[in-house]
């Protein structure tokens, strides 16, 4: 109810529900995509002692450049072409304050990740919500017309999308940059699950390309709680995301935290393997049982139960504590669940507690 003795809030802000995430206290917690393990041991002593030589009486290095140095050599990119911030969420905010706005646009192509939208209305973005087939693959024609048609500023692609766990095929990817090129616009690769696919789209970052890939520390790095993530992007992109972050935003902490990682990247690989190793072991599982699920490029597998009750069998997992993500009320997703890969014992918790629910 709108109270008079209150300041109403902003309309774009008032026609918005929160982003939710819901916890339960369960043993097995297979909803929200990160790492079953935790960081390497390795990574974990050399922070501690680079941790005593911080001075914390002292604003952080503003610009980030070390760590922004070793993510452009991880990358294979310039150290202008990369921009840090807390998770790859705050990446994209940065990335709609600079370049969206009222009389903008941005578009998407549903089912994708939740904050793509969320983010560019607070931002005051109109959003265009264009559709993906009913297997949730996105026609490239259809997506190239939506582009010709609406000239978003920011158009997102998602690859692995979540929840869909699906690959952008490349020669989609080529033929939107082509298209946002010709507007001019930008098209946003989200490459949060990147690692779990060979695809990627960084190979094609130029600063003669309108094209930004969105990565974080939060899945493969087994970096969660750190919340950082980056964007890899034309250097002319990243000096105009400099100007909308707040001073020092990056705390000195966190970026030797997020530099000292990648020295641990064939530990992240390794990592990386299992879980890929893992998904796939879970899929031959889920052909068994009575579900359809969709074949998954990331380190979680979007499946619905036959019977089209995805909020039974959710509860019913819940009830055998195991908690994975109920899909069932999201837009095109009735009936759909989203499991996380997780640890070899946690996984099969999940297919026993499963194939319990439904049979
Ligand atoms: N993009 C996608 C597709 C995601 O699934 C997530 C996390 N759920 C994020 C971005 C945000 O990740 P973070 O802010 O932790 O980097």
């Amino acid at each position: 109810m709108n109270n008079p003795d209150r300041l109403p809030v902003r309309q774009n802000v008032a026609m918005m529900s929160g982003y939710h995430s819901p916890q339960l206290d369960v043993t097995v917690r297979l909803n929200t995509n990160e790492s079953p393990v935790p960081p390497p041991d390795g990574w974990v002593q050399a922070l501690r002692a680079a941790q005593s030589g911080i001075d914390w009486n002292r604003y952080p290095d503003r610009a980030a450049h070390e760590l922004r140095a070793a993510l452009a050599k991880h990358e294979r990119v310039a150290p202008e072409q990369v921009f840090a911030a807390n998770g790859s969420n705050e990446v994209l905010q940065c990335l709609m304050l600079a370049f969206g706005g009222p009389g903008r646009s941005a578009l998407t192509f549903e089912p994708t990740y939740a904050l793509h939208s969320h983010i560019s209305r607070l931002a005051a973005t109109e959003v265009v919500v264009g559709d993906r087939r009913d297997d949730f693959s996105l026609d490239t024609d259809y997506a190239s017309a939506m582009v010709a048609q609406h000239r978003p500023a920011v158009t997102f692609l998602c690859s692995p999308n979540n929840p869909t766990g699906m690959v952008e095929p490349p020669q989609l990817v080529e033929r939107l940059l082509a298209d946002v090129s010709a507007l001019p616009g930008l098209l946003l690769m989200d490459e949060a699950y990147g690692q779990f696919d060979p695809h990627t789209a960084v190979d094609l970052i130029d600063d003669g390309r309108h094209l930004a890939v969105a990565r974080t520390y939060s899945k493969t790095w087994s970096m969660a709680a750190a919340r950082l993530g980056y964007l890899v992007a034309p250097s002319w992109v990243v000096a105009e995301l400099d100007k909308v972050t707040l001073p020092y935003h990056l705390d000195t902490f966190k970026q030797i935290a997020g530099r000292l990682a990648l020295e641990y990247e064939d530990e992240m690989n390794d990592r990386v393997a299992m879980l890929v190793a893992e998904r796939e072991r879970m899929a031959a599982n889920l052909d068994q049982l009575p579900v359809h699920h969709w074949p998954s490029g990331a380190n979680f597998i979007l499946l619905r139960p036959d019977s089209g009750d995805g909020d039974g069998v959710w509860q019913g997992l819940v009830d055998r504590s195991v908690l994975v993500r109920n899909c069932s009320s999201w837009p095109r997703l009735a009936g759909c669940l989203r499991v996380t890969v997780g640890s070899p014992a946690e996984n099969d918790a999940f297919l026993s507690a499963l194939s319990e629910v439904l049979t």
